[in-house]
Formats: structure tokens, C-alpha cells, sequence
């Protein structure tokens, strides 16, 4: 994939980092490191981002342990992201899941405009905080400006913006992780299950509740659209619709079946196209429409089968 190499320079500003926190409660931290970023104006709406914010924490605390928490929220926000970092030397009770108090909050507010944003951004700093090394620079810096050039070498990838994620990718590496997650064992459920968490948190409630309805009626919910065909009912879709779910951020779904249509990866389209050509056979594909998803809000609810 084509990938865009930053460092978390490029969002965090020494401005945007509080050395002392005054608070000592998990709320009342959030609430000051969400002031100094409305006084940078870089979020406008402290009480909505905020909600969001305790909604995230109520559901599973952000904590990832060794005294580090980053609490998250998807905000329309005046930029892509807006991020700010609060150290308390005594410790915030966070429900830790390793019972720690957090001495470093990494706060990030991210635009919804730009899916899969979040995930790259925590895979960075998770790849970071690993270390015990870097955690120790981290809680063991003397001022702000030194902690301000340690948590600037935290590296991120990515996705080039005219590459980035689209949602309908995202709801197929949803589907296939939940798939995963019915035959996992136990020690891979956990990981498996964090994952799902974190790209649900990309994705819009009505989208879910459609994918969720749809996974529990037939067992998954996204189908590619493979040679001008719904790969889930075989019925074609017109070459336009085909194009666009290729190239667009929209979401589609299947007019006949009611999935989300996808493209399927390049290489296995290639692949099949060899195989078919080896045998010769073609399935024959039955005329439908595919819309998007928005306008198909009063389409009959699919069939149970
Ligand atoms: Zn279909």
C-alpha cells in the first residue's frame, strides 16, 4: 500500500502537552487536557467531544497499562486530528486493566472523515509503548521539552489520503475478523476482539447496526462484486455502480441481497480471471441494481433464507 511515513510531531505541538496535571481524577484530566486544546482552538465543541470521550471510557477502559492511558473520540474536529498529552507524577486512577495508576494521558480526537485514521495512529503508538525503554523515557522525562522529543519519535504509517481505507473495506475486515472470532481459542479471542473494537469505532452506528443485523441473519454481510456480479447472489451490477464502488467512499448495497458490495483485492481478481480462462466456464450473471446504501433506507429488509 501506498504509505505516508510521519511522526507524531506532525499533531503534537509542545503547546499541547500539560507536564503537571493538576487533576487527579480520570474525568477532570480529560476535562483539562480538552480546555487547552479548545484555548488552541483546535477542537470547537468540549461538550460533545467530551461525551464521546466518557461513552469510549465507560465501554472499556483506554488504559493500555504501565502507567499509560490514550482515551479517544471520532469528533468533527477543524482538523484531521487534534491531540494533547498529560502527565501526572501521582497517578490517575484509570481501571487500569493491570490495576496501575496512568501517569501519561494521550489524548486524541480524530476526524470521521477519514477512516481507519485512529487505527493507524494507535498502531503507532502501541508499536512505541511496548518498549519498555520508551515507556521509561517517557515517565522519566525532567521537563516538558524532553518528553516533548521522546513522543516525537513515535513513528506512524499512513495511508495516503487518495489510498486511504475506504468504510467498505473496513466492514469486510470487520466481517472477517468476526468470523475469525467464532472458531478462535481462547487466547487469540482477546486480541481478535480488540481489533473489532478498534474498527467499530471507525464506522457510523447505522452502518453497524445494518452489518450486525445482516451477520447474524446469513453469517456475514459484505459481498464483493466480482466481475459486474453480486458474489453473494450472483445477480450483476451495472458497470457504473461497479466502477464506483471501486473508486468511491460510498457504501453500496446489493438491491437483490442486501450486502455491501465490495472490490474484491486486485490480485484475486487476476488469479480468477486465469482460472476461468483455463476452464472456459463463465457464471451466467441475472440482471439487478445495486444503490447506495443512503438511499436505500426504505428497501424492504432482506428475506430470511
Ligand atoms: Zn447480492
Amino acid at each position: 500500500m501506498n504509505l505516508r511515513e510521519t511522526t507524531f510531531g506532525e499533531f503534537l505541538k509542545p503547546s499541547q502537552i500539560i507536564f503537571e496535571l493538576k487533576s487527579q481524577d480520570k474525568l477532570e484530566a480529560i476535562e483539562e487536557l480538552l480546555d487547552s486544546l479548545v484555548k488552541q482552538k483546535l477542537i470547537n465543541n468540549k461538550d460533545l467531544t467530551l461525551t464521546r470521550i466518557v461513552d469510549r471510557e465507560n465501554l472499556e477502559s483506554t488504559a493500555l497499562g504501565h502507567g499509560i492511558a490514550v482515551p479517544h473520540a471520532r469528533v468533527d474536529t477543524e482538523n484531521q486530528i487534534a491531540v494533547a498529552v498529560g502527565r501526572s507524577p501521582v497517578g490517575i486512577d484509570f481501571q487500569a486493566p493491570d490495576g496501575q495508576p496512568v501517569n501519561l494521558i494521550i489524548l486524541v480526537i480524530w476526524n470521521p472523515t477519514i477512516p481507519g485514521l485512529f487505527n493507524h495512529l494507535f498502531a503507532g503508538l502501541a508499536r512505541f509503548l511496548i518498549k519498555p525503554e520508551n515507556r521509561y523515557r517517557i515517565l522519566n522525562a525532567r521537563d516538558k521539552n524532553e518528553l516533548y522529543a521522546v513522543l516525537s519519535e513515535i513513528h506512524f504509517s499512513f495511508p495516503r489520503e487518495d489510498k486511504i481505507i475506504n468504510r467498505a473495506s473496513l466492514l469486510k475486515k470487520l466481517q472477517d475478523i468476526e468470523i475469525r472470532m467464532r472458531r478462535a481459542p481462547k487466547d487469540k479471542l482477546e486480541e481478535l476482539q480488540k481489533h473489532r473494537n478498534l474498527i467499530r469505532e471507525d464506522l457510523d452506528q447505522s452502518l453497524l447496526a445494518r452489518f450486525d443485523l445482516l451477520m447474524e441473519r446469513y453469517g456475514y454481510a459484505v459481498a464483493e462484486v466480482v466481475d459486474g456480479a453480486c458474489r453473494s447472489c450472483n445477480m450483476s451490477v451495472s458497470t457504473q455502480m461497479a466502477s464506483a464502488i471501486e473508486e468511491s467512499n460510498d457504501i453500496y448495497v446489493c438491491e437483490n441481497c442486501g450486502k455491501y458490495l465490495i472490490a474484491p483485492r486486485k490480485e484475486r481478481v487476476t488469479k480468477e480471471k486465469a482460472e476461468k480462462e483455463k476452464t472456459g466456464k463463465e457464471k451466467p450473471a441475472i440482471k439487478a441494481k445495486a444503490k447506495k446504501a443512503g438511499e436505500t433506507a426504505t428497501r424492504k429488509k432482506p428475506a430470511r433464507k
